[in-house]
């Protein structure tokens, strides 16, 4: 019994949790999004779309593109995926 209701507890918080975090997000979101439109100094994220600062650290250059990432698992995911099409298509003049 005591188990149980230690669950509902736990479930409760996480739910709290997950709706607090959720509304902070969303805040977050869209303070970015004005802050990119304001300095003009955001880009997006091409893996999951986020806006990032330009100067961010996670970077990846793909011939005369600069790619910027919101985290290094976005860029690992970018990694993948070029590594895919570039093996997937014949290389020309190498
Ligand atoms: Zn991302």
């Amino acid at each position: 019994m005591l188990k149980f209701l230690i669950f509902i507890a736990a479930a409760f918080v996480l739910y709290r949790l997950f709706t607090g975090d959720k509304k902070k997000k969303e805040e977050k979101k869209e303070k970015e999004t004005r802050q990119m439109a304001s300095s003009g100094e955001m880009v997006k994220d091409p893996v999951c779309g986020t806006y990032v600062p330009v100067d961010s650290d996670i970077r990846v250059r793909q011939g005369e593109k600069v790619h910027t990432f919101c985290s290094f698992e976005c860029r690992d995911r970018f990694l993948e995926q070029i590594e895919a099409s570039s093996t997937g298509n014949k290389k020309v003049g190498e």
